[in-house]
This record gives structure tokens, C-alpha cells and sequence, in this order.
């Protein structure tokens, strides 16, 4: 198993808050609503994932 090192997120469940949580090499994105992003080797895709997990939201 991996080690996971989770940022903690701002505000309560359910919240669109989203953050990047490294995995190992790989960083994902990930939402306060429970949503998360693919593993990506560069953070900044992951955070363009989160941005276009809130920008699918309307
Ligand atoms: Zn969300």
C-alpha cells in the first residue's frame, strides 16, 4: 500500500472545495464533495482537473 498524504479540506463535507493530494509520485485532485481527479505526475494538472471538475458544475 501506499503511503497517502492527504491535505485537509477547508470547510465541511459536501462543500466544492477542491485540493491536490500526492500519492506517491502522482498527485490528484480532489473535491470536498467526495469527487476526485485521475492521478497526475504534475500538480498543475491536477489542479486543472479540479478546475475543470467546478467549471463541469455550472
Ligand atoms: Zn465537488
Amino acid at each position: 500500500m501506499a503511503q497517502q498524504q492527504e491535505e485537509s479540506v477547508p470547510g465541511g463535507p459536501g462543500e466544492h472545495r477542491t485540493t491536490t493530494v500526492e500519492n506517491g509520485r502522482f498527485c490528484a485532485a480532489r473535491c470536498g464533495c467526495g469527487w476526485r481527479g485521475p492521478a497526475r505526475r504534475a500538480r498543475s494538472k491536477a489542479r486543472a482537473d479540479a478546475e475543470g471538475h467546478l467549471a463541469a458544475l455550472g
